[in-house]
């Protein structure tokens, strides 16, 4: 098989690019391992920026998003036993967010790639990506037994963090940068009415949790624990317990409890590689860097990567310059690590660390009480929160 660019992994960031590719009157075949129902049922993040909602609608994928989805102008920071509301709208002229799950997202990207004739293959093994360093690159996987080859121009590897192409790439290539957090979220899903409108961040000596949702039946929620937390350990009743320990306020603010119908424990991981392209494969999404959630910014990196890339691409065939994707890395990652000092920052002031001493812990309410009283400070929050500007 021949196309112009090869794309590993349906995620966000695979489909986004072949639908961006698309528009331009490129050619792409994206494959993915899962099969169709898996990605599309896989629950994972939902707090859309502004600009990525943007580039949805403009693109002609926003239509159930626009129906649906949530739009935010604001979240609460809870802590001491009261709220805060850090108020979007007015400390960005008018900006908000999207609450719309990922996957919906990739159900969106999935049917308009199916529907304008393109190639999405799911359910491939062995992949392989090879001679990406030379103008005849090709990835070679398995279906249903038979070997396969695509031949492209590029390949853009968009296989998230555990995915074959970023460890592809020869020794001595990437740096990585990384920190672990010595703390892991463990998320539900609940079928209940969200108790509140917006996002709750609480910052509680217990430790962290956030009142999140995914429509206005199902709610989201999630609690900090120790990173080899057993899900086992946590019955439904004891999750919600510590809910209610985290959240409550001295006026005596109310969560609803409902049928669990997820559990499950996220890592907390910043990580970013450098460069993020290795001569005609480019590394997009999670597959290049990971934030923690706090910050709910994976997603939006993973489409703001692959805007860039998109732009780079049309660039080189429209005018045959390879200015743009000789920079692709470059541009990207001057906004990757905006974004991963927000969540960094988000993170270390909203969760209980192991080794935080009294000094530490005042450390941390001075600083939620300086984010809720300065405009200046909350609307540095504001303006990462809501999204930073695509890099031009
Ligand atoms: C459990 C969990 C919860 C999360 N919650 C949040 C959240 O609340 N807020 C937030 O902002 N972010 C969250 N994230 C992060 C966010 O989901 C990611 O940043 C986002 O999915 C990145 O998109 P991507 O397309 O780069 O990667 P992915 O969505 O990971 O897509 C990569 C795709 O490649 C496929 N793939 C992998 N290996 C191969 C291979 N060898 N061959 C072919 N295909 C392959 C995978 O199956 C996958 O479909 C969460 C992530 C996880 C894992």
């Amino acid at each position: 098989m021949r196309t112009q660019v090869g794309i590993v992994g349906a995620g966000p960031a695979g489909l986004m690019l072949s639908h961006l590719l698309h528009l331009a009157g490129i050619d792409s075949v994206v494959i993915e391992n899962r099969s169709r129902k898996y990605v599309e049922e896989r629950v994972r993040a939902g707090v859309l920026e502004q600009g990525t909602v943007e580039l949805m609608v403009e693109t002609g994928v926003g239509a159930r998003l626009e129906q649906i989805g949530l739009v935010h102008h604001g979240i609460e920071l809870r802590f001491n036993g009261h709220g805060h509301r850090i108020d979007f709208a007015d400390l960005t002229g008018g900006k908000g967010i999207t609450i719309y799950a990922q996957h919906e997202v990739v159900r969106d990207l999935t049917d308009a790639r199916l529907a304008a004739g393109g190639q999405v293959i799911f359910e491939v093994d062995d992949v392989i990506v090879r001679d990406f360093d030379g103008p005849k690159p090709f990835i070679r996987y398995h279906t249903d037994s038979a070997a396969q080859q695509i031949e492209c121009d590029f390949i853009a590897g968009c296989d998230g963090f555990h995915g074959i192409c970023r460890p592809t790439i020869p020794a001595g290539v990437l740096t990585a940068f990384e920190r672990v957090y010595p703390f892991a979220w463990l998320g539900i899903l609940a079928e209940v009415a969200p108790s509140s409108d917006e996002l709750i961040y609480a910052n509680h000596e217990r430790g962290f949790a956030l009142h999140s949702m995914r429509s206005p039946q199902l709610t989201r929620l999630y609690l900090q624990c120790a990173p080899d937390e057993q899900i086992e350990a946590w019955p439904d009743a004891r999750i919600w317990e510590e809910l209610h320990r985290r959240f409550a306020t001295r006026d005596r603010w109310k969560l609803s409890e409902g049928t669990v119908v997820q559990k499950g424990i996220t890592e907390m991981r910043s990580f970013v590689v450098e460069p993020m392209q290795c001569g005609n494969l480019f590394l997009a999404g999670d597959a290049a860097h990971i934030v923690p959630p706090t910050g709910a910014k994976g997603l939006n990196l993973a489409v703001a990567d692959v805007r860039v890339l998109a732009r780079a691409i049309v660039e080189f065939y429209r005018s045959g310059s390879r200015e743009l994707l000789n920079r692709y890395s470059e541009t990207c990652l001057r906004r990757v690590w905006k974004v991963q000092r927000f969540s960094w920052w988000m993170t270390s002031m909203l969760h209980r660390f192991d080794d935080n001493n009294a000094f530490d812990r005042h450390r941390q309410m001075a600083e939620l009480d300086y984010v809720t009283s300065s405009r200046a400070a909350a609307q540095s929050l504001a303006e990462n929160y809501v999204g930073l500007p695509m890099e031009d």
